[in-house]
């Protein structure tokens, strides 16, 4: 090709006169790419979830978009009933608020006491599984195993649980299949207090990260922390100067109508 180029110099690309009107399609193009580059980068740093776009599956994207009329906080347990759990209830008596447990099956029977009153004073019940497996991967029966034995051992206490939480978040097709043979509807989280790993809740305080929109979305806890359970009064607090409206996890979804998925 250069040599073709150096042999043959009058083929070589000469400087055009552009038209106004090509100016101004440039123009308009480059404007166009101007503002569409935020845009893309955006989605490139934050994909959509496939799970989004699944109508079972309220995963932390959906719940983020939910509560869009008001300053809605459902602040969720989970891996309990335990220890821990009743404290958590006075806590949340005492602050006159209600919460949602996402509760371990295989737990069950050992605090009926614990559960009975959760629910007596408002509070829901979430399926997490009966042994706290990851279910991604797993075959479709053990799947739907973990999750409907758990609904037995609450059918016992006269719970019918609405929301399920796979363990770590993880779940596959056969998890969406199997929760909707058992009418439910898999509920991720949109703030994850890390609780777990640094033992305090400072990544749920109000910050600027919450926007102008305010603090608000399904706030993930464990209720078998002790460090969970000392920080939560304040937590509360906070929560409530910054404008929250606490929901359980039933009224967060019922309540934002406006983006339903179904
Ligand atoms: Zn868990």
């Amino acid at each position: 090709m250069l040599a073709q180029i150096t042999a043959h110099p009058t083929h070589a690309p000469r400087p055009r006169r552009r038209s106004p009107a090509t100016l101004a399609r440039r123009s308009a193009v480059l404007l166009l790419l101007f503002l569409c580059i935020p845009l893309v980068a955006t989605l490139a740093l934050h994909p959509a979830p496939a799970a989004a776009r699944n109508p079972s599956v309220l995963d932390g994207l959906a719940l983020a978009q939910r509560g869009v009329s008001a300053n809605l906080c459902a602040l969720t347990f989970d891996d309990g009933p335990g220890q821990t759990t009743e404290a958590l209830l006075n806590i949340l008596r005492d602050k006159g608020i209600r919460a949602t447990f996402f509760v371990v099956g295989s737990r069950v029977h050992l605090y009926p006491e614990t559960l009975k009153r959760l629910v007596a004073e408002g509070n829901e019940v979430g399926n997490h599984t009966f042994s706290h497996i990851s279910l991604r991967q797993r075959a479709p029966v053990e799947q739907l195993s973990e999750i409907a034995r758990t609904n037995e051992e609450l059918a016992r206490l006269g719970i019918v649980p609405r929301y399920l939480r796979p363990p770590y978040g993880r779940y596959d097709n056969a998890t969406i299949d199997a929760a909707a043979a058992l009418s439910m509807t898999i509920a991720l989280w949109s703030v994850d207090s890390r609780d777990w790993r640094k033992h305090d809740l400072s990544a749920v305080l109000p910050r600027k990260s919450y926007g102008v929109r305010g603090v608000r979305g399904v706030f993930l806890f464990h209720d078998n922390h002790r460090e969970t359970v000392e920080a939560l009064p304040n937590l509360i607090d906070r929560l409530t100067e910054a404008g929250c409206t606490f929901v359980t996890m039933s009224e967060y979804v019922e309540t934002s109508g406006p983006l339903c998925l179904h």
